[in-house]
């Protein structure tokens, strides 16, 4: 069974191609444009998708040695995202799959977030926890099989990734900042400065607070040192992601002993963190659990994590019709 899968749910335009459930290649188009302006324009993105989705796709094809005959179904980011990027993925999808005459098969994204562990050795045991963190959401995922998973906590306010993000911003450091954080943090000293935590009830997380928080430490130290952030700036960076993280792994740490489950998983472009990975690693010695992390490529939005969730429904026969639409908010 060979498939053909489209991402297009934000600024990254991908396309991968899986082969009985062996994926073959992860074809992502980044979009350049966003930096100029320090965030995801929508308007930007759909154009960019419409521009990248033919190239993206033939080169996943002729990459992976599939001709458009040897095709069984076309997989699509059916939800959630933004409204216009989906709508380029899906109508192509729909298009090709209608001309070629196979399946249409609909994947939530964040879902395949949490199925990219399914891409390569080793994968989690049922039923096991998923903490997936994003760039718009921060969820605990109860994951009790392949298409049968449950949100048992998540963001009542921004997502973490958001959280990195704006941090970023206010610093002057360029779009996207998680991953300059995560750089910068590396030289810095994590209990340098300290910020207020905002304990949420039961496995939610509230990541609004210490944004403020944050605003005003930095509006406070800038009145008494102008030259507060250059000089300070790794340690800043390390003591935000060492908060943002400790706000994480508590409600990760409370949801797997209330539920007696040791197998945890990270999912989502916030688990490509350095500082998160190792205070997961650290966390599961003294928790005793076994820990799965995935490969960076398939942690931000990538084609692969889409290509695996459709290799699942494809098997359980799930499969769309001609009228579905995107939805840019959508739940599982
Ligand atoms: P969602 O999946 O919720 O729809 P998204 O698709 O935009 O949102 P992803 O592509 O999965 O999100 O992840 C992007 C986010 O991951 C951004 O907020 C980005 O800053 C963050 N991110 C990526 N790498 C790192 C890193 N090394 N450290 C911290 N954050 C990171
Ligand atoms: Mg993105
Ligand atoms: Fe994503």
């Amino acid at each position: 069974i060979t498939i053909l899968a489209i991402e297009s749910s934000c600024d990254e335009t991908s396309a991968a191609v899986i082969k009985d459930g062996k994926v073959l290649n992860n074809i992502i188009a980044n979009q350049k444009i966003h930096e100029i302006f320090g965030g995801v324009v929508p308007e930007h993105a759909s154009r960019a998708h419409q521009q990248n989705i033919v190239p993206v796709i033939a080169t996943a094809l002729k990459e992976a040695g599939v001709s458009k005959k040897d095709l069984n179904a076309i997989a699509f980011t059916r939800g959630p995202g933004l409204l216009g990027s989906l709508l380029v993925g899906t109508s192509f999808a729909k298009a090709f799959a209608l001309g070629l005459d196979v399946p249409l098969i609909e994947v939530n994204h964040m879902q395949a977030h949490v199925l990219a562990h399914f891409i390569d050795e080793p994968t989690p045991k049922f039923p096991f926890l998923c903490l997936t963190v994003s760039g718009g959401h921060t969820q605990i995922v109860l994951v009790k099989d392949f298409l049968d998973m449950e949100i048992i906590g998540q963001t009542q306010d921004d997502a973490v990734g958001e959280a990195f993000d704006k941090t970023a911003k206010m610093l002057g450091l360029p779009y996207p900042g998680g991953p300059m954080i995560d750089k910068l943090a590396k030289e810095g000293n994590p209990l340098a400065f300290s910020f207020p935590e905002v304990v949420m009830s039961g496995y939610n997380y509230s990541f609004s607070g210490i944004k403020t928080a944050f605003l005003y430490f930095l509006k406070e130290k800038k009145q008494e040192n102008p030259n507060f952030i250059e000089e300070n700036l790794n340690d800043i960076c390390a003591s935000m992601q060492h908060a943002l993280i400790h706000i994480l792994l508590i409600k990760l740490k409370k949801a797997a002993r209330d539920l007696k489950i040791n197998e945890i998983a990270i999912a989502g472009g916030v688990s490509a963190n350095s500082g998160l990975r190792k205070a997961l690693q650290d966390l599961a010695l003294k928790e005793k659990w076994n820990i799965y992390i995935p490969d960076f490529q398939y942690c931000t939005d990538n084609a692969g994590m889409i290509a695996i969730a459709a290799h699942y429904k494809y098997l359980a026969g799930q499969f769309s019709s001609q009228d579905v639409i995107p939805l840019a908010r959508m739940s599982f």
